[in-house]
């Protein structure tokens, strides 16, 4: 049994860029599991662009890390001990998707653990494609936008966790789908692994003029994931009764001023219709989704890649890299072998 357990500390809270500074790197004993409980070893962590928010002060949906704790995140680990009564089928060396943060162990009752199946699908996969982001896609995108055959689908962050899958299930409704991405290296694995019909590079000079050409006949559905002037520029191209599910402003969450927006007047008259939503508010539909997700996988029909970063104290770096735009796909920290 491991005798220490690595954790990583919110240690200062932000003010604009979050810094490698924010966190710290701490070796305490290893947690002990009381009867009901499992210890797990943590294999894999999701690092998630709503960390950021987690570490500040502001008001929000779900609550803050506080100073000198625990960093939250999903994970997937192995049971490495089990006191959970004999029915609660977890049992050592089952793989588990859990939320312990950012930590080498963690222990926990049973009930507030998802056992996987490794066999057909990666464990790290249950923190991307079949795991939050993926539903997140599936959710937003085929609830709550509802695209129709021969639309045209927006998505910004194309090729990360949540837009690379949005980009393929819009293909798989039969839709035009068209990203948005940093650069064209992400644009091309986009187009040309992801089976996007056209991908736009927002730092481009000439970004605007792209976005018109990738989108002759308008825009139906904006998946959004990034908002400021990327967010504004497509509002800019959108069809009348377009529906926009607004899933995230990453392009805000390091900003001390909050960008404005010069195109809302054309929600207005081209009747738009847009929806904030927050993946946990549909819990309802994971089952599905996960079961869609999963089977499209196994099928081929969805791809994605990784970003990987080794080790526990190699969480803060890739973190504030993946908000630089720095990862391509989704990005992960490898915790242990
Ligand atoms: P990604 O893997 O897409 O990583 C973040 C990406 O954001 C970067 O790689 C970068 O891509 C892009 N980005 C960062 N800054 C900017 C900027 N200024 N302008 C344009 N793009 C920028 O992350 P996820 O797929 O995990 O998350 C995508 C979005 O979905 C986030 O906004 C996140 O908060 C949201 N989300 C919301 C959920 C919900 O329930 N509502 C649940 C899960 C995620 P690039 O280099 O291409 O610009």
């Amino acid at each position: 049994m491991p005798r220490s357990n690595t954790q990583v500390l919110l240690a200062a809270r932000p003010t604009g860029w979050v810094t490698e500074e924010c966190f710290r790197v701490v070796e305490i004993d290893a947690p002990t599991p009381n009867d009901g409980e499992v210890l797990v070893e943590n294999r894999w962590l999701s690092l998630d662009p709503y960390m950021r928010g987690r570490m500040s002060d502001a008001k929000s949906y779900a609550a803050k890390v506080e100073l000198g704790a625990p960093m939250v995140g999903s994970t997937v680990g192995v049971v490495l001990e089990s006191r959970a009564p004999a029915g609660s089928g977890l049992a050592p060396g089952d793989w588990v998707v859990g939320a312990f943060g950012w930590q080498s162990l963690g222990v926990a009752k049973p009930g507030a653990l998802r056992k996987v199946d490794v066999t057909r699908v990666p464990p790290q996969a249950y923190l991307g494609v079949v795991g939050m982001p993926g539903v997140t896609a599936f959710v937003g995108l085929y609830d709550l936008a509802e695209p129709k055959e021969g639309e045209t689908v927006i998505v910004s962050a194309a090729s990360g966790a949540v837009g690379g899958v949005v980009g393929q299930l819009a293909k798989l409704r039969g839709c035009r789908a068209v990203g948005i991405a940093g650069g064209r290296e992400k644009c091309d694995y986009a187009v040309r692994e992801l089976g996007f019909d056209a991908c736009v590079d927002h730092r481009a000079p000439d970004f605007e003029a792209q976005l018109a050409a990738a989108t002759p006949s308008g825009i139906d559905v904006d998946f959004e994931n990034v908002g400021g002037p990327v967010m504004d520029a497509i509002f800019r191209r959108l069809n009348p009764f377009a529906r926009v599910s607004l899933c995230g402003l990453v392009s805000q969450y390091n900003a001390t001023t909050p960008y404005g927006v010069t195109n809302f007047h054309q929600l207005l008259v081209n009747r738009v219709q847009l929806q904030g939503f927050i993946v946990s508010d549909h819990l309802d539909r994971w089952p599905e989704a996960l079961a869609t997700l999963g089977r499209l996988v196994v099928e081929g029909k969805l791809k994605w890649r990784e970003s990987i970063a080794e080790g526990l104290a190699a969480a803060p770096r890739a973190f504030v890299g993946m908000l630089r735009g720095e990862n391509l796909g989704k990005q992960l920290v490898r915790i242990g072998a």
